[in-house]
């Protein structure tokens, strides 16, 4: 019996008409295998940087709710033009926006969360014989206003679907051909990873490696959606698996490492050390949707019974973070705020790392030999990251993978049939 497979091009494998007429034929080439499909696009190469390029040329401060309408149109201009090339290749192809099919979200816009996705019509219109082409990145709130899901999101609404469809697995085609030890863009003897699991995915994900956007990861992982990577230009290569288990005896210490550099630090010196102050300030951030990544707080300083606290925020959020500085708590005056933009976290990321001594002591030494200062250190039990200098991170990057043996010389092609899942 044919599967329901969800297929996803992101911006650069929908570039251009050439690489639409592309896609048309890796969609009918899994169809011809007898699958049902729906299929996930994103806006045509840099259209998006485009919108919001023009947003700001017009105003320092766009309101979300016109800029999600504005982004949102991207991705309508891909769906139509892939319905169009499948259509101009003989077969059958339905384009649906997020409110013809009913994803719907909260109302935070520009990083709104999939609550629910309406099936009905879209299963009707696959047992009509249609491919499903349908906008990523978009979704539509009760009250039918338009949102988005943050950059990167169309992986998110790709996934999604596939779990409200129940579908036999996700595919996520885009520019390179697999998840590999690091950004292969950054260090070209990374190695292609032939399996990942979805934690070690999710936290390598989240601390910069764009390839997946992390929700999408973190929703593969909650509905067991097998996913995979794979290049939208050699559809013969199986990519990387993102799944539940792998073989943890043949696991290294370390499967990859990453590099973020859309975090600011924020430092709070001279805070009271009495109860109620990291409250006022993490309370504020939160109540206007501001997510907080690492958050470090000194010991007390005995002189004057002050801590100092430091935490990290997307460069995005930054000028809503700065209007809130005054209410952060009566306590904190502004000019004990200090905003540190030329950082970059690297991490290191493996589930071999559990219980293995030294992994940490490894990446202390290697960025210690190189001269690099660490500001922060977080950590998870597969997962350490260090907050450095942004112009020192890529070096930092490269000497780590170097450290934890991920290089390889040669980057094999994997191709033939899809293993079974
Ligand atoms: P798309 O437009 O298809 O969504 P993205 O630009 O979002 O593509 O993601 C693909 C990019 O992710 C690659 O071009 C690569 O530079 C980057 N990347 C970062 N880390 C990794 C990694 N560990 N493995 C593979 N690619 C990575
Ligand atoms: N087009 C959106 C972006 O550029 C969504 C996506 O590509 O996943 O962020
Ligand atoms: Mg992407």
């Amino acid at each position: 019996m044919g599967k329901l497979i969800v297929q996803k091009f992101g911006g650069t494998s929908v570039a251009d008409t050439d690489k639409i007429k592309n896609v048309a034929k890796a969609v009918l080439k899994e169809k011809s295998l007898g699958n049902d499909v729906v299929v996930v696009v994103s806006a045509m190469g840099h259209t998006t940087d485009y919108l919001i390029k023009m947003a700001h040329e017009i105003s320092q401060t766009p309101s979300p709710r016109e800029m999600d309408v504005l982004m949102s149109t991207g991705e309508c201009v891909s769906i139509a033009l892939l319905s169009m090339a499948i259509q101009a290749q003989g077969h059958k192809a339905f384009s649906m926006n997020a409110s013809q099919i009913g994803i719907m979200t909260d109302g935070v816009h520009t990083k709104a969360r999939i609550t629910e996705i309406k099936t009905e019509k879209i299963r009707k219109k696959i047992e009509e014989g249609n491919i499903i082409v349908v906008a990523g990145f978009q979704g539509i709130t009760e009250d039918g206003e338009i949102t988005t899901l943050g950059r990167g999101g169309s992986d998110t609404s790709a996934v999604a679907i596939g779990a409200a469809l129940k579908a036999d697995r996700c595919d996520i085609y885009t520019d390179v051909d697999g998840v590999y030890t690091t950004d292969p863009r950054i260090v070209p003897n990374a190695s292609k990873l032939k399996s990942v699991t979805y934690d070690e995915m999710l936290e390598l994900a989240s601390v910069g490696a764009n390839v997946l956007h992390p929700r999408s990861v973190e929703t593969a992982k909650t509905y067991e959606l097998p996913m995979r990577v794979r290049s939208s230009f050699n559809t013969d290569d199986v990519g990387t698996l993102v799944q539940k288990n792998i073989d943890m005896e043949l696991c290294k210490p370390v499967t990859g490492v990453a590099v973020d550099m859309s975090k600011v630090r924020i430092v709070i010196c001279d805070v009271p050390d009495e109860p109620g102050v990291a409250a006022g300030v993490f309370s504020t951030l939160a109540k206007e949707h501001i997510s907080v990544d690492t958050i470090i707080q000194s010991y007390a300083k005995l002189h004057n019974n002050t801590n100092d606290i430091a935490f990290t925020i997307n460069k995005t959020d930054l000028a809503k973070a700065k209007e809130l500085f005054p209410y952060f708590s009566k306590n904190i005056t502004e000019d004990k705020i200090h905003v540190d933009e030329n950082i970059a976290n690297v991490s290191i990321v493996g589930a071999g790392m559990i219980d293995r001594p030294g992994v940490a002591a490894t990446m202390f030494d290697t960025l210690a030999k190189l001269n690099v200062n660490i500001k922060m250190i977080s950590t998870s039990e597969i997962k350490i990251s260090c907050l450095v200098d942004a112009d020192r991170a890529n070096e930092a990057l490269k000497a780590l993978h170097k450290a934890f043996n991920l290089g390889c010389d040669i980057i094999a092609t994997v191709k033939g049939d899809l293993p079974e899942i």
